[in-house]
């Protein structure tokens, strides 16, 4: 059974341990560096993106992280998630003069609060490469994935804008699976952080 951290800084953390939980992993929330060890796959859940930067610097996770990357750990952020893997933000609030930090570990340009005020949240059906049915997906104040990297695949879009990418082991999801009750996002989650390690 895989073993999964969920960084549980700030966020929704206990939605994703319930749900990867009920597909038969063993979860662990992780608050320091040492609880990476062991784990083959660590989830970065939504919330707010620049409190949890700030709390990822305070705990020193920022380093621990891109090693445990380096070292063949999967990585799935969901929101605020997505928004720390990308290389590149924008919209990031003026007080950070429009710079914020990320892990920077995932070739995306990402665009927060994308979808405007006027509809801070919705939730659509999705059609996601590789599902049959589409998925529920729940947006919250969510980002979108404006550029995507050459190695990073578009799994799913809405209106016309990128929502779910993956590169290698990074999962990068604009909504939130862990508040439907459908469970096959984190069943691929599971599979790719149990995938063997190209030689
Ligand atoms: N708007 C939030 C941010 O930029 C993300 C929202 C979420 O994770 N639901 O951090």
């Amino acid at each position: 059974q895989p073993h999964i951290g969920v960084l549980a800084l700030q966020g929704a953390f206990r939605e994703h341990r319930q749900r990867l939980e009920s597909l038969g992993a063993r979860v662990t929330e992780v608050r320091l560096p040492a609880d990476l060890a062991g784990l083959q796959g660590l989830v970065i859940p939504g919330g707010e993106s620049t409190t949890i930067a700030r709390l990822m610097t305070d705990y020193a996770l920022r380093a621990p992280i891109r090693d445990f990357h380096a070292a063949g750990g999967a990585l799935w952020g969901t929101c605020a998630g997505a928004i720390l893997l990308a290389r590149e933000i924008h919209g990031a609030p003026p007080q950070f003069g429009g710079q914020q930090d990320s892990l920077a570990l995932m070739d995306l340009t990402v665009r927060r609060n994308a979808f405007g005020r006027q509809v801070d949240s919705f939730h659509t059906p999705l059609q996601v490469q590789g599902l049959d049915a589409p998925f529920p997906a729940v947006f919250i104040r969510a980002p979108v994935i404006e550029r995507v990297g050459e190695g990073v695949e578009v799994l799913a879009r809405h209106a016309g804008q990128i929502v779910l990418a993956r590169q290698g082991r990074l999962l990068a999801s604009s909504f939130h699976p862990e508040l439907t009750a459908d469970a096959r996002l984190h069943a691929l989650f599971l599979d790719l952080a149990a995938a063997p390690l190209p030689a």
